[in-house]
């Protein structure tokens, strides 16, 4: 058997390392130390049931489970071959309990391509990487010496966009940089894994899960563009994604997958991670790169762009932590395969992290165009306690709300900024009818205010001025003027803000003055 037991920060902090330590005691106990093999994985995306433990061949999923369990896991499945039921808590999509994940309603609506690996690997262990075809097409591209222009081709037919938030077309940057010409010859590739979006863990999954997936997609960027050098920014935050990183990079340097003549071709790539220090500016891509050169993390104006002028003023590609993880995909089973996925203008599929008011609080990766009420409804079981679903929020503090008015509403680009939401990076909060929208708003802009670099007066001055009219409405003390206020300040921040912190942090405050308007004038009329 194989006891597979989620490491991911979730069942981490919920005693999952305790669980590892247990089942080994255990099976050595009960004399089956030879017969099991306790494998520690990334996230399985089920984070309100764990700990998770999941048992091969039979694909039991334990949820819940405590080191107190392990014991009686141990005599009846590993010894008895018998599942045991009490741990069995995830609705199937049959009706009644479901054995294995894949029969639940959790993930029947999934489809995993970013997070194809992970809570299936030992994110570790590079050879579990390789035996899931890892490493197979950065070997294919450099020993057959693939054209660069083919692979960039390749990417551009898949149409996929970047999944940090802004869903710029990926083949195209590539384009960009792979035509930009350096003085020195001098090109960089980035990652930008500085994921800060309150509610947002979909890039930490992915580090913490599948590393080596991000790693290869790099080095093939690299290939792709004439880079021999990477970077890596992440969240000094992330322990646990630095952690396997460090190791996921070791473990490719010592197989020669990284460094010098990779794979024994004339192709050499380097990659070297920069740890952010908190700062939510720093995911901004000037902001990033500049604290990548060791200077203080402040956005500069575009044009130039990155492509031209970014990293030590060399032609740059960066892309986010999810944007990569499809790469290898996209090359191994074609970009006309990942294209029928989804829409046509948003291709693939999209991983959301679902927080807030929701049943099955987790990590959801689901086919571009979904309805969002397949997420709330199927995958996210509704809201607790049997309240109303009153409305989502994608993008954390840069996207906007979705009322229930719009549950239907498919999740792609196109369709979610027709509504004034926007897919942003992937974080998904899902309020219900107990939550006020103002003090959500509230809440968004007072992170914005903490996290404005101050470095243009329009978002230093505008924020606070905006924070401090929304405070002024929810105790009661505002007029209807002040909305009208409100509006007139956020459209000066949308169009004078120097970097995209600024000029997206009013969306939370417009959407919800958008769709849920009677909330703030109940708030006015209601002290008067
Ligand atoms: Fe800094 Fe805000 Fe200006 Fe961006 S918009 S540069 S975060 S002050």
């Amino acid at each position: 058997s194989h006891i597979l037991v989620c490491t991911g920060t979730g069942c981490t902090s919920s005693n999952s390392l305790k669980i590892i330590e247990a089942f080994e005691r255990e099976l050595e106990a009960q004399g089956m130390a030879k017969e099991a093999q306790v494998v520690k994985t990334g996230c399985f995306g089920l984070c309100a049931m764990g700990p998770i433990v999941m048992i091969y061949p039979e694909g039991a999923c334990y949820t819940k489970v405590t080191p107190a369990d392990v014991p009686e896991i141990v005599s009846e499945h590993i010894v008895k071959g018998r599942i045991v039921q009490r741990l069995l808590h995830m609705e199937s999509d049959e009706g009644g309990t479901a054995t294995s994940l894949s029969e639940t309603t959790f993930y029947k609506h999934q489809l995993r391509i970013a997070l194809r690996n992970c809570g299936v690997i030992n994110p570790e262990n590079i050879d579990e990487y390789i035996g899931v075809d890892g490493y197979a097409a950065l070997g294919r591209i450099v020993t057959e010496k693939i054209p660069p222009q083919q692979i960039i081709d390749e990417i551009l037919a898949s149409g996929l966009r970047g999944r940090g938030g802004a869903g710029f077309p990926t083949g195209r940057k590539w384009q960009f940089t792979h035509d930009a010409v350096s003085p020195d010859g001098v090109k960089f590739v980035c990652c930008n894994a500085d994921e800060g979006d309150p509610g947002a863990f979909m890039d930490r999954s992915v580090l913490e899960g599948d590393p080596h997936s991000v790693i290869e997609a790099m080095a093939i960027a690299g290939y792709c563009i004439g880079a021999q050098q990477g970077y890596i920014y992440v969240r000094a935050e992330y322990p646990i994604a630095v952690k396997r990183l460090e190791i996921a990079i070791k473990q490719a340097k010592e197989y020669g997958l990284l460094g010098d003549n990779i794979f024994g071709s004339d192709f050499s790539f380097n990659l070297e991670l920069r740890l952010g220090a908190g700062a939510f500016v720093c995911g901004e891509e000037t902001a990033l790169m500049t604290s990548i050169e060791g200077k203080r993390g402040e956005p500069h104006p575009r044009p130039p762009f990155p492509a031209n002028k970014g990293l030590f003023q060399r032609p740059t590609l960066l892309n986010n932590v999810e944007t990569y993880a499809n790469i290898t995909w996209i090359l191994n089973n074609g970009a006309d395969k990942f294209a029928a996925i989804g829409t046509p203008k948003s291709t693939g599929t999209k991983v959301f992290a679902l927080g807030g008011k929701i049943t099955n609080t987790g990590l959801v990766e689901i086919p571009m165009g979904t309805p969002l009420r397949t997420i709330i409804e199927d995958i996210g079981g509704g809201c607790p306690n049997g309240k109303k679903f009153k409305a989502a929020q994608t993008g954390g503090p840069s996207g906007g709300c979705i009322p229930a008015s719009l549950i239907d509403t498919p999740m792609d680009y196109d369709s979610l900024g027709a509504i004034g939401s926007m897919m942003g990076s992937g974080g998904l909060i899902v309020m219900d009818e107990d939550n006020c929208m103002v003090d959500i708003a509230k809440f968004f802009l007072e992170f914005i205010v903490d996290e404005s670099c101050g470095k243009c007066s329009v978002c230093r001055i505008g924020t606070k001025r905006l924070l401090g009219l929304l405070t002024k409405i929810t105790e009661g003390k505002g007029t209807l003027e002040d909305l009208d206020t409100i509006e007139e300040l956020c459209y000066h921040l949308k169009s004078s803000a120097l970097c995209g912190l600024g000029q997206t942090a009013p969306n939370p405050v417009l959407s919800t003055l958008k769709h849920f308007r009677d909330e703030y004038v109940a708030h006015v009329v209601e002290k008067r």
